[in-house]
C-alpha cells in the first residue's frame, strides 16, 4: 500500500493552472509524500450549467480525502451562479478561515513590518446568500450571525493564539450600527476572552480597525472577525504586507480542511506566466503541516524565503531588492534549486508534527433556552404610491387590538412626526405591537385585510422578546 497521503486538488480557473503547477512541481520536488486526485471545478463547470460550480462526484472525493488543495477559480457575473468557494466552505462546515500575514522587508518592499493572523468565520454573514429583490426600487441581503458560529470561530481564535504563543486577540465588529448581529458577536468575544485571561483582548469597530490595520499593522496580532470584514481586511493587509499574491490560508472544520491562495483567479494576467505561486505555495505549505510532513513544510518555506531572499521576484513584488524578475515557472524552479538550503536575514522555519491545526475546541456552549415571547410584527409592504399619513391610517383601521408603533422607509422612521426631507422609496415597514400574549392569529386577520384591500405585503418579522428583553431594534428616530 502506499505511504503517500491522497489529497484533492483542483486547478481552478485564470492564473490557477499555471501557480497549481508550479506549487505541484515545488512539493514533488521536495519530497512530498502527496497522491493527487484532481477534480473539476469553477469556470467549465458553471458554464456547463451547474450554478454551484461542482460536480456531486466532487463532493465524494473532498469528503473522502478530507483535504484539498484548491486554486482560485473564477465566478461567473449573474445568471444565478453561487461562489464555489463559499459553497465548499458551507457544505464542508469549513467555519474557520485563517489566513497569516506577515512582512518580508526589505526583500518585498512594504511600509510596515507586521506578523498577524486572521481569523475569518467562514459560514456566516451576508455570505450566507440570502437575497430577494422585494419591490421594484429595494433589494435586500440578509445578514445572519448565530450564537453557535460565532463562538465557534471566536473560540478557535483564542485556542489559536494559546497554540502559536500569540499574546493579544483583537475583535473586529460594527456593534455601534449592527447591535443584534455585531452585537452578538462582540458579546460572545467578551463572554469567552474572560477563559483567556493570558491573552490581551481588544474590541475595535470594523473601519477605524481597517484604518489602523492598513497604518500601523504592528499592533495587531490575531483579528477575529466576522465573514466579510475578514474577506475585506485580510486583501488588505496582504497588499500592506506586500502583494496579495503572497498569503496563503487555511479553512477548516471538525471534519476536512481546505488550503488555497487568498487572492482570486487574476483574469488580467492569466496566461502570461506572470502570476506568483507564492500564496498557494504557503497554502500548501500549511496543508503538509496539517497532515503531518512538517519536514517537508520547512524545506520548501526553507528554500522559498531564501529565493525571495536572492532577488528572484515575480512582477507584484519587484523592488529595489529585485535581481532578477522571473515568471511563475522560473520561480517555482528556483525555490525547487533552493530545497535544502536556509535563509541567512529571515529566520529558518522549523514546523512540528501535528502541532499547527489540530486546535478541538469547538463544541457549541450549553445554553438554556430563553423564554420567547411574541409583541408583535413588522409588517413590510410594496408601496409606490404610498404617503406615511394615509399608510398609518389604513393600517390603525385594520390593526385590532394591535398598536401602530412606527412606520419606517429603509429603516427611517416616517410616521410619527416625520418630515419632508426624509426620502422614500416603496419599501415601506410598519410595526405593530401587542405586547406579551400577542398571536399569530391577529396578525393573520390583519394580513387577510389588507390582501381583500388589495396592499401587497412582501414579508413580516416578528417581533419577540427574549427573557423580557426585546429581541429586535428601534427604527432610525423611532
Ligand atoms: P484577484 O485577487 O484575482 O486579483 C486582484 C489583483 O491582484 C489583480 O490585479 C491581479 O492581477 C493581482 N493578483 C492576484 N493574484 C496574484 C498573483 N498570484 N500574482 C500576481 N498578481 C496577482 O481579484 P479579482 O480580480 O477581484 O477577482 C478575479 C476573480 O477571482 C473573480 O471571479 C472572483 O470571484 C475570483 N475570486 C476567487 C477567489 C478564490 O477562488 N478563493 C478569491 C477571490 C476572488
Amino acid at each position: 500500500m502506499s505511504s503517500k497521503r491522497k489529497i484533492t486538488v483542483a486547478y481552478g480557473d485564470g492564473i490557477g493552472p499555471e501557480i497549481m503547477d508550479a506549487t505541484i512541481k515545488i512539493l514533488d520536488a521536495a519530497g512530498a509524500q502527496l497522491e493527487y486526485e484532481v477534480i473539476e471545478i469553477g469556470e467549465k463547470v458553471y458554464l456547463s450549467g451547474v450554478t454551484s460550480g461542482i460536480l456531486d462526484s466532487a463532493w465524494d472525493s473532498l469528503r473522502t480525502n478530507k483535504v484539498f488543495l484548491k486554486a482560485p477559480i473564477t465566478t461567473p457575473q449573474g445568471g444565478g451562479y453561487k461562489s464555489m468557494n463559499v459553497t465548499a466552505r458551507k457544505m464542508l462546515g469549513l467555519y474557520s478561515n485563517v489566513r497569516p500575514v506577515q512582512t518580508l522587508v526589505p526583500y518585498v518592499a512594504s511600509k510596515h513590518h507586521m506578523d498577524l493572523v486572521i481569523v475569518r468565520e467562514n459560514e456566516e454573514d451576508l455570505y450566507a446568500g440570502i437575497e430577494h429583490r422585494q419591490t421594484a426600487d429595494v433589494v435586500q441581503c440578509i445578514k445572519l450571525i448565530s450564537r453557535p458560529g460565532s463562538e465557534k470561530i471566536i473560540r478557535y481564535a483564542f485556542e489559536y493564539a494559546v497554540q502559536y504563543n500569540r499574546k493579544k486577540v483583537t475583535c473586529f465588529t460594527k456593534d455601534n450600527i449592527m447591535k443584534m448581529t455585531d452585537g452578538m458577536f462582540h458579546r460572545i468575544f467578551n463572554e469567552i476572552g474572560e477563559e483567556y485571561p493570558h491573552i490581551e483582548k481588544e474590541h475595535r469597530i470594523i473601519d477605524i480597525g481597517s484604518a489602523l490595520l492598513a497604518d500601523s499593522p504592528e499592533r495587531f496580532d490575531v483579528i477575529v472577525t466576522e465573514n466579510l470584514y475578514g474577506d475585506i481586511i485580510s486583501d488588505i493587509a496582504a497588499q500592506v504586507a506586500g502583494s496579495v499574491g503572497l498569503c496563503g490560508s487555511f479553512n477548516i472544520g471538525d471534519h476536512c480542511a481546505m488550503f488555497e491562495a487568498i487572492h482570486g483567479s487574476a483574469p488580467d494576467i492569466a496566461g502570461q506566466d506572470k502570476a506568483n505561486p507564492s500564496g498557494l505555495l504557503n497554502g500548501a505549505i500549511m496543508m503538509l503541516v496539517h497532515i503531518n510532513q512538517p519536514e517537508v513544510a520547512s524545506k520548501i518555506h526553507n528554500a522559498w524565503l531564501k529565493t525571495l531572499e536572492d532577488g528572484i521576484h515575480t512582477g507584484d513584488i519587484k523592488s529595489d531588492y529585485t535581481k532578477q524578475l522571473v515568471g511563475t515557472k522560473a520561480f517555482a524552479e528556483a525555490v525547487i534549486e533552493r530545497l535544502g538550503q536556509m535563509p541567512s536575514h529571515f529566520a529558518p522555519i522549523t514546523y512540528s508534527k501535528g502541532k499547527d491545526h489540530d486546535i478541538k475546541v469547538f463544541g457549541v456552549r450549553p445554553m438554556v433556552a430563553p423564554k420567547k415571547d411574541l409583541v408583535g410584527f413588522d409588517l413590510f409592504l410594496d408601496g409606490p404610491n404610498f404617503k406615511a399619513d394615509d399608510l398609518a391610517a389604513f393600517i390603525q383601521s385594520v390593526c385590532g387590538r394591535l398598536t401602530l408603533k412606527m412606520i419606517s422607509n429603509r429603516g427611517a422612521r416616517v410616521w410619527p412626526n416625520g418630515i419632508p426631507e426624509t426620502f422614500t422609496t416603496d419599501h415601506w415597514r410598519c410595526r405593530l405591537f401587542g405586547g406579551v400574549g400577542t398571536t399569530h392569529q391577529e396578525l393573520i386577520d390583519i394580513l387577510q385585510t389588507a390582501h381583500d384591500k388589495g396592499y401587497d405585503f412582501i414579508k413580516i418579522e416578528n417581533l419577540y422578546y427574549f427573557d423580557g428583553e426585546p429581541g429586535y431594534t428601534a427604527g432610525q428616530g423611532e
